[in-house]
C-alpha cells in the first residue's frame, strides 16, 4: 500500500533556527548536551523541548541582558489592569521583556487585582509532544 496522506501518526519535525531547513532527527543525531547541528548550514541548535522531556532548571534560560527599569513595570501593570478592565472574560494578563515579568489576575467579582512582579526569570519553549 502506498500512503498518501497520513493523519494517524505524527512525526515529529525539527527547524533550524539558522536557516529555515526541515529535518526529522534521529537520536544520533543529538550531542551529548542535546543540541543538533544542521547539516546545511553548520548552525548549531537549541535542544528540542517538549512536554514529555522537559525539565526545570536545565531547559530553561533566563535573558537578562536587558534590565527593565521600575518606571516601565509600573507602566505594564497599569496597561495589564487596563486590559483587564477591557477584558472582563479573560482572568489573567502578562507582560514580559528582559529580566522582568509582570503577572496580573482578577477573580471574578474581586474588588481589585493580583499583582506578581518577577526577576531575573527563566523561560523556555516547550514543544507540544
Ligand atoms: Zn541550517
Amino acid at each position: 500500500m502506498l500512503i498518501i496522506k497520513n493523519n494517524y501518526s505524527r512525526i515529529p519535525t525539527s527547524i533550524c533556527d539558522a536557516c529555515g531547513s526541515e529535518f526529522i532527527l534521529s537520536p544520533e543525531d543529538y550531542n551529548t548536551e542535546g543540541s543538533w547541528t544542521c547539516p546545511l548550514c553548520g548552525y548549531t541548535n537549541d535542544k528540542m523541548i517538549t512536554v514529555q522531556s522537559f525539565k526545570y532548571p536545565d531547559d530553561f534560560k533566563s535573558d537578562n541582558a536587558a534590565k527593565i527599569d521600575d518606571e516601565k513595570i509600573n507602566e505594564w501593570i497599569r496597561n495589564r489592569i487596563d486590559y483587564l478592565r477591557k477584558h472582563p472574560n479573560d482572568f489573567m494578563t502578562f507582560e514580559t521583556s528582559g529580566d522582568a515579568l509582570v503577572v496580573v489576575t482578577h477573580e471574578h467579582n474581586s474588588i481589585g487585582y493580583n499583582v506578581y512582579i518577577g526577576r531575573d526569570i527563566e523561560e523556555a519553549f516547550i514543544l507540544e509532544d
